[in-house]
């Protein structure tokens, strides 16, 4: 079956209660890892790409991100898509409409970590993606773990509004990883060759934190490891799987998270400990 490519919200009618894969485009195969996932689990896809400016700070990188739209739909359409939603400005955020963004969770605002390091950053995320599902009303959204704090934002928004979006299950993808472990994004983009082996301190970071027992031990591991990589770090710690609060006693079963910057570049990978 060939791809659907839609743009307006009246395309969407007749397409409720798939399962919905929302990107910003720049495809890679964490991106194609949640299609196939949709299809496995025996739903027709249909994917957004949009790059959403409410996201980004200013100073931010909404310009540069890339945007190669050709090859991501034929990507979309290889792993199984049958629709791709690429919608723009105007159509997410129409001028007559006052579109708002839900209560943010705690998990979005207690942690203190994407919450503290990018002020904006939930805001933007759960108002978009609270349009999309207005929008595509899907059965399931599939997202990656990639993005560990985001996906239980959206969880957490999801379950105090049940009814707005018909029970919507909010499923979770593990990370997909260069050979080398590597975390795919789209961002890996930015990176030279000869940044490859620093951007893997974050990968390198989280095996040392697995290897002690307390949480203390894990993040000074993790900070060592990093700045041996010359990285810059926004936060390291290892955290509740669930809250993303702090933990006392085993860390084991818990979760290591990272943000760090190469340089200009802002890398976060994750990984359960
Ligand atoms: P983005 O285009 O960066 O907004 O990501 C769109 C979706 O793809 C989000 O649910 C991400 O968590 C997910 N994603 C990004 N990178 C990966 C990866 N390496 N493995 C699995 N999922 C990913």
């Amino acid at each position: 079956m060939s791809l659907h490519v839609v743009n307006q919200a009246s395309d969407l009618a007749d397409l409720a209660g798939m399962a919905f894969v929302p990107t910003m485009g720049a495809l890679h195969d964490g991106h194609l890892s949640l299609v196939r996932a949709g299809v496995e689990m025996g739903h027709p896809v249909i994917m957004s790409i949009y790059v959403n400016p409410t996201q980004f700070a200013p100073g931010e990188d909404f310009d540069a991100y890339p945007r190669p739209i050709d090859d991501d739909l034929a990507k979309a359409e290889a792993a199984g898509a049958q629709v791709v939603f690429v919608p723009d400005n105007s159509v997410m955020y129409p001028a007559d409409e006052d579109i708002a963004c839900p209560p943010l969770p705690s998990v979005a605002t207690e942690p203190r970590l994407e919450d503290a390091h990018r002020p904006h950053f939930f805001t933007g995320v759960c108002k978009v993606v609270a349009r999309l599902l207005d929008l595509v009303r899907p059965s399931h959204m599939i997202m990656g773990r990639k993005d560990y704090q985001q996906l239980l934002v959206l969880q957490s928004m999801v379950a105090a509004d049940p009814g707005r979006w018909n029970n919507v299950e909010v499923v979770g993808c593990e990370t997909i990883r260069e050979p080398d472990g590597l975390a795919m994004s789209s961002r890996n983009a930015y990176l030279a060759e000869s940044d490859r082996d620093r951007a893997l301190g974050l990968t390198r970071a989280m095996q040392a934190a697995s290897e002690v027992a307390d949480a203390a031990t894990a993040e000074h591991r993790m900070r060592t490891v990093l700045k041996e990589h010359d990285l810059r770090v926004d936060y390291a710690v290892v955290r509740d799987s669930h809250t993303l609060m702090p933990v006392t006693g085993s860390i084991h079963g818990h979760r290591a998270l990272i943000a760090a910057h190469l340089d200009a570049v802002r890398l976060i990978d994750n990984q359960s400990i």
